[in-house]
């Protein structure tokens, strides 16, 4: 049951590997679907943003953001690889409101690199705001991206920042350490989730975002366009229940 269910898996990856065309045929399968997972030794658990700023009480404390932490802690136990992301500002960073005068959070502005939605002060390095929740209990990740860390620049996506073209490492380490496999849970399913996943679609691998381990912002339509561009994009939307 569980190699049929896998088959499809890897004609998926030969797709991608064979690029362009194929790799869009492959694509218009995406979307909500069942399977069963089993992860291997390929596979990578990336834990997105689980900080308290994100969580209730939070600055920009995303709606049941806790909700999320039993359900990737019970993941973790199925990956044996897992990194985590770290939302990590410095004071006055170009993304929080409060740099901007006039403007309010959740409005944009334009900045070097386009348009910025400006949030609350958030995940201020040194605060309480920006640690990696207690509660989530994953002691054997491996690695902790931070990002945004860069006044000017902010960043969603673990593997690049808001500028489209400045990269993390993440694709890097993660090819060099063989992974072929990514999936993707935490906070806020519509930017950080969506942007890593994206951009990991981008870099070559195959990718999931587990939908019960991902809790969204949804401002402005923020969470349709978020799940559209990933469904366009071939990543794959799972539930947490198909990871065995
Ligand atoms: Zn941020």
């Amino acid at each position: 049951m569980r190699d049929t269910n896998r088959a499809p898996t890897r004609r998926g990856a030969l797709q991608l590997a064979l690029g362009g065309a194929a790799a869009s045929a492959f694509a218009s399968g995406a979307g909500a679907q069942t399977m069963t997972i089993k992860p291997s030794a390929h596979d990578i658990l990336v834990v997105v943003d689980v900080q308290y700023d994100f969580l209730p009480g939070g600055s920009l404390a995303v709606p049941e953001g806790d909700a999320v932490i039993p359900v990737i802690n019970r993941l973790a136990t199925r990956f044996a690889h897992v990194v985590l992301t770290q939302d990590w500002h410095p004071k006055g960073h170009s993304s929080f409101a409060s740099s901007h005068p006039g403007k309010k959070p959740f409005e944009t502005t334009q900045l070097h690199y386009g348009t910025q939605i400006l949030w609350p002060d958030h995940c201020i390095w040194g605060t309480r705001g920006a640690e990696i929740a207690k509660e989530l209990e994953i002691p054997k990740a491996q690695m902790i991206v931070r990002k945004g860390y860069r006044p000017e620049i902010d960043r969603y996506s673990g593997f690049i920042e808001a500028d489209r073209k400045t990269p993390t490492g993440l694709a890097g380490y993660l090819r060099e350490r063989g992974f072929k496999r990514v999936f993707c849970a935490g906070l806020a399913t519509d930017f950080c989730v969506a942007w890593t996943a994206l951009d990991a679609r981008k870099a070559g691998f195959e990718t999931y975002v587990i939908e019960d381990a991902c809790r969204g912002i949804d401002t402005n339509g923020s969470l349709a366009r978020a799940l559209k561009d990933m469904d366009e994009a071939g990543v794959r939307r799972i539930a947490s229940a198909d990871v065995a």
